[in-house]
């Protein structure tokens, strides 16, 4: 597959959202200017469940202070080594508030669900690539793959951010049903679970999906990558995300609000 463009979900969502934040992040290869101090939180908070499973495989079995301070002590050499690229955007908020609230979905997330989770894990940041569309490739990592006793995987992934949803679906639904694509192009499985844990209020979605849905949530995805891949004008989309993008000290429409 060398050679074909690659799309992930971000990379189509981004499209989505501002067709200008995307040229200039894919088209031109632009670095953002900074990054957010929500998705450097996610970030640590991911890296920190990824080293509790890791740890619960090795036959160990990581209570809340250690996961609690594997966080800290990760949010912490991460800080340090960003040297100044992270940006608080929320007025009246500071780095403090986010490691703390890091730390508190990890602990809530650790007594009420990592501690009886019985899920084998098979998969941890599980990368895949897979080809979608006419000398396209979709790729993703998926933060935990697992298999209940009952043979069936599950896909999961954790969210740090936003209002968690009342049901499976929106943004957070359609992302584990691109993954599901790549796992029944992968595997022979008939049927997968998709799982949403949404860390900041302990809420979880699930559905099952069967390998007769997959066709048209590949279709429905070409279509989008499609759409991102063959584009060639980028309009920007301002509005309230744009405090949280990298690329507004070059958007001419920073400060327009109108999305
Ligand atoms: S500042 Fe706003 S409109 Fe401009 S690229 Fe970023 S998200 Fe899009």
């Amino acid at each position: 597959m060398a050679g074909l463009e690659t799309f992930s979900f971000s990379r189509v969502t981004t499209f989505e959202q501002c067709a200008r934040r995307y040229r200039y992040r894919y088209v031109d290869g632009v670095r953002e200017a900074f990054q957010s101090i929500e998705a450097f939180m996610g970030q640590q908070v991911h890296a920190a469940v990824e080293w509790m499973f890791q740890e619960k495989d090795a036959g160990r079995a990581p209570r809340v202070d250690d996961a609690v301070r594997q966080y800290s002590a990760t949010f912490d050499r991460a800080w340090g080594e960003a040297r100044g690229g992270l940006k608080v955007i929320k007025q009246g908020t500071a780095v403090e508030d986010y490691r703390r609230s890091g730390a508190e979905m990890l602990a809530d997330f650790h007594r009420t669900r990592f501690a009886a989770d019985r899920l084998e894990t098979i998969g941890l940041e599980r990368h895949f690539m897979l080809e979608i569309d006419e000398g396209r490739r979709f790729q993703g990592f998926i933060d935990r793959l697992a298999r209940d006793a009952s043979g069936v995987v599950h896909i999961i992934d954790y969210k740090t951010g936003g209002r968690p949803p009342t049901r499976f679906g929106g943004k957070d639904g359609d992302q584990l049903e691109a993954y599901a694509v790549a796992m029944f192009a992968e595997t022979g499985a008939d049927e997968l679970v998709l799982m949403l844990e949404y860390l900041r209020n302990g809420s979880t979605q699930t559905r099952r999906i069967r390998r007769g849905e997959a066709e048209e949530t590949a279709r429905r995805l070409g279509a989008r990558i499609r759409m991102a891949a063959e584009a060639n004008v980028f309009p920007p989309s301002p509005g309230t995300l744009c405090d949280w993008c990298g690329f507004n000290d070059l958007c001419e429409a920073y400060g327009r609000r109108s999305r």
